[in-house]
């Protein structure tokens, strides 16, 4: 039996902040340049040679100047991380739409629903991935795959800049023992050096087959967590949005191909109206958009687009269906099959600052319209864009 392929993927971007801003100004690549505040400020991030000059985070801006005097001090760019992190996780998306954003530069990824016969698709895939960060957003981003998040993470780490670690499942313990305690998640400069003091322990190896009685002298009540750990043994799934799994979709197969492109959009936008009142209902509010296409020959396109919040509103997610109906192939070929997906769900309809002033109003006529919907039967207001031609609705 071929064993299941590793489908877990951790990527960390390498020196996110310094990146984002080399992307802008690539002339200062290659030199010692470091994002941080000038007066009494501390270095955010530093680039790999001002590392090796002894510049790291956080360290005061006053004393990284001393040490590398040499350095180019950027100061940080209000609202370009977060701009750079979603499309880096945009472009995750239309990998997967299981994607777990752990921070603005790091996050985890599931590729178990992508079908990948064996080792070597997967490394492919997520090859191809690294490659698109790095040529479209300027993006290095170092990656481990593994058979779960833990190995995944520790991975990713091992070979910055742009690194690529793949970890064959069952081939966790071997991997991690040669590696230094500190590099198991959990454990700091601080806990490692005290390790190796009191303990005498210094690799992850050497805590696979410790006695009971010695994990517990070293790490006291947590002993177990820290064996399963130091063995390569974690079950914690991939969550795309504050623990929630779930999505809400819809698909429809057509009776005749669909060669309309107008038409197969208002087929989608009615599906979105249609999906929306559910998550209004549900309390929820959804961030990422799938679309899914099948074509006659019975090929598919999915591409998955995240908008930079989360909301349970219809109109932010119309624009991204005629971009992602193209970059799922649907450009010209006709359609069989159409089906859209929200998933990266949030709890609670929030205040959404970043859809602008007629947000609550927008709000209130959506509640409204469920509210007659529900009096009168679903469908009895309808959206604009459903009544435009209604012999396509047939
Ligand atoms: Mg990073």
């Amino acid at each position: 039996m071929v064993p299941a392929p590793p489908t877990i993927v951790h990527l960390d971007a390498d020196a996110f902040f310094v990146s984002c801003e080399l992307a802008r100004r690539p002339e200062l690549r290659g030199r010692a340049c470091a994002v941080g505040g000038r007066e009494r400020g501390i270095i955010a991030s530093a680039s790999y040679e001002a590392r090796s000059a002894g510049v790291y985070t956080p360290m005061p801006t006053a004393r990284a100047l001393r040490v590398c005097p040499g350095l180019i001090l950027i100061p940080p760019t209000p609202g370009l991380y977060g701009e750079v992190s979603s499309r880096m996780f945009d472009l995750c998306g239309e990998l997967t739409p299981w994607v777990e954003r752990s921070s603005i530069d790091e996050g985890y990824l599931d590729l178990r629903g992508n079908a990948l016969a064996d080792e070597a698709a997967v490394t492919a895939v997520v090859r191809r991935l690294q490659g698109r960060l790095w040529s479209e957003l300027s993006l290095p981003v170092s990656f481990g795959v593994a058979a779960n998040k833990l190995v995944a993470q520790v991975a990713s780490k091992l070979r910055k800049p742009r690194g690529f670690v793949v970890v064959s499942p069952c081939g966790e313990a071997a991997f991690l023992a040669p590696l230094p305690l500190g590099r198991l998640p959990g454990i700091g400069a601080k806990t490692e050096a005290r390790l190796a003091e009191q303990h005498g322990l210094r690799l992850i190896g050497e805590l696979q087959n410790l006695s009971e009685a010695a994990l517990e002298a070293a790490f006291g009540a947590g002993w177990r967590e820290v064996q399963a750990a130091a063995r390569g043994q974690d079950d914690r799934p991939v969550v795309t949005e504050a623990g929630d799994a779930q999505s809400y979709s819809l698909q429809e197969t057509f009776a005749a191909d669909v060669r309309d492109r107008a038409q197969l959009l208002r087929v989608l936008k009615g599906m979105i109206d249609e999906l929306l009142p559910k998550v209004r209902r549900d309390g929820k509010r959804a961030r990422t958009l799938t679309v899914r296409v099948r074509f006659p020959d019975f090929t598919e396109g999915m591409r998955s687009r995240t908008l930079p919040e989360a909301t349970d509103l219809e109109a932010p997610f119309y624009p991204l269906l005629e971009p992602l109906l193209a970059a799922a192939g649907a450009g010209s070929r006709p359609v069989r099959l159409a089906g859209v997906r929200l998933s990266g769900l949030a709890q609670g309809g929030g205040q959404l600052e970043l859809f602008g002033a007629d947000e609550a109003r927008r709000r209130r006529l959506a509640r409204v319209r469920d509210q007659l919907n529900a009096a009168r039967g679903a469908g009895a207001l309808r959206h604009g864009h459903q009544l435009a031609n209604p012999a396509d609705d047939a």
